[in-house]
């Protein structure tokens, strides 16, 4: 397999300001492409110490790919160390220049003296076009078949480039018919352990696709990886072990790729031409942002109240004030008066609460922390409650609750729609 090694290049990286993506979008990319990424750097904007990673990552492996340092300033070194490197000229690439004069025109900015820099490339450069900016990026060969790729930095004018000319470029150079295309299932209500018990044999004897299994923070996703020449050929390799799978872990599967627990949730509220209100307190309005990420989820979403303080659950969603002193603010019965309140006060048909104890402070002797209800009002007028016990920092207390409750709400969903 051909093998490249990455450079970041950017001051900022280092300092700890930025935090560098492109370098696991790239490597992640290469991978799907079967190109072996053999090692990653990061290094600042100067020119000997970019000429100088360059150079290592040259020792070691086929080709370095590059992102940052090609933007129009004075900091921005990566072209001149590339040259440095390989012992090139930088020279004007005519076509380059036109296509930055063109995007200024289209802007109606004035174009600068530093904007023509970006024009300059090193002689012999295999042009990689950048239609969303000004920084063009290229490939050079050296004189024994290695090779530097230089792309922008700015993840959006990158991710194109890398996509659209970089690696056909790397595919036709390597002679590589195949790629690696990927195919992922959402499950929730199962442990990792339950599904890799579940699916063992398939993991063992799978070749092409493989499959593998990932957790998530309370759900996990079990990736399906075809290595095919086109989309359709992996398609076809991959549709029967999707089907396997499916009935392996039946009730369990929310969607596949793009599809999000909120995005499963409101298509089957949808197709029940219900609506949704909820009520977060230990949530703090996470299930709300996560279903209005949905696009359309006006369709079924009423609102949210984030009722944290118990006057609030009282007042705003009708919780009986005896209850929260009998019981605690953190109970079932508490979750299911939040449920039922925030689904009348709102008009929906549906209501979804969470109560629980995010800590780190705030556990006692029966609730420690971590300790979360969810409640599910249902279309007539009932609820129910879940349980949950999380271990964990605040962040996962929050995150897991989060997605355990929509993930109730989903089988609770299916659970109506099987039964109908
Ligand atoms: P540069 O091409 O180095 O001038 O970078 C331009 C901009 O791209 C930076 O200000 C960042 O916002 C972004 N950028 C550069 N390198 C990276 C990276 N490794 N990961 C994510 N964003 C980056
Ligand atoms: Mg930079």
């Amino acid at each position: 397999m051909p093998s490249v090694e990455l450079v970041a290049v950017g001051t900022e990286l280092l300092l700890g300001q930025l935090l560098d993506t492109n370098t696991a979008y790239v490597a992640e990319r290469m991978a799907a492409c079967g190109i072996d990424v053999y090692g990653t750097r990061a290094v600042g904007d100067n020119r000997t110490r970019i000429a100088a990673a360059i150079a290592a990552a040259l020792e070691h492996a086929d080709g370095v790919v590059t992102t940052g340092g090609l933007g129009p300033t004075v900091d921005d070194l990566t072209k001149e160390s590339v040259c440095d490197v390989l012992g090139l000229r930088a020279e004007l690439h005519e076509p380059s220049l036109r296509a930055i004069e063109a995007l200024f025109e289209q802007l109606r900015r004035p174009m600068r003296e530093n904007n023509r820099k970006q024009a300059m490339l090193p002689r012999g450069a295999y042009v990689l076009e950048n239609p969303n900016g000004t920084a063009a990026g290229f490939v050079v060969s050296r004189a024994d078949g290695k090779f530097v790729a230089c792309m922008p930095g700015v993840p959006h004018e990158m991710k194109p480039m890398l996509a659209d000319r970089l690696l056909p470029w790397l595919r036709e150079r390597f002679g590589m018919r195949d790629a690696i295309h990927t195919s992922v299932l959402h499950t929730i209500n199962i442990s990792e352990s339950e599904i890799d018990h579940r699916i063992d044999d398939l993991f063992r004897a799978l070749e092409n696709p493989k499959i593998a299994v990932l957790a998530h923070t309370g759900r996990c996703d079990v990736k399906i990886m075809a290595k095919a020449p086109s989309r359709a050929a992996a398609e076809a390799l991959i549709e029967p072990v999707r089907r396997e799978l499916g009935e392996r872990l039946a009730g369990h599967v929310f969607g596949a790729d793009a599809q999000t627990l909120a995005g499963a949730v409101h298509g089957l509220l949808q197709a029940r031409g219900q609506r949704l209100a909820v009520a977060e307190s230990c949530t703090g309005g996470r299930i709300c942002a996560a279903l209005t990420a949905v696009p359309g989820s006006s369709a079924s979403f009423a609102g949210g109240v984030v009722a944290y303080e118990n006057s609030v659950k009282a007042t705003v969603l009708g919780v009986d004030e005896r209850n929260i002193e009998r019981h605690g603010a953190v109970s079932s019965e508490v979750a299911a008066e939040m449920a039922l309140g925030v689904r009348r006060r709102l008009g929906a048909e549906l209501g979804l609460a969470t109560t629980g104890i995010a800590g780190p402070g705030g556990g006692v002797p029966g609730k420690p922390v971590g300790l979360v209800f969810v409640g599910v009002a249902a279309a007539d007028g009932r609820a129910r409650t879940f349980q949950l016990e999380v271990r964990g920092q605040r962040e996962v207390v929050q995150d897991r609750a989060t997605t355990f409750a929509l993930g109730v709400l989903w089988k609770q969903l299916r659970d109506w729609e099987q039964n109908a």
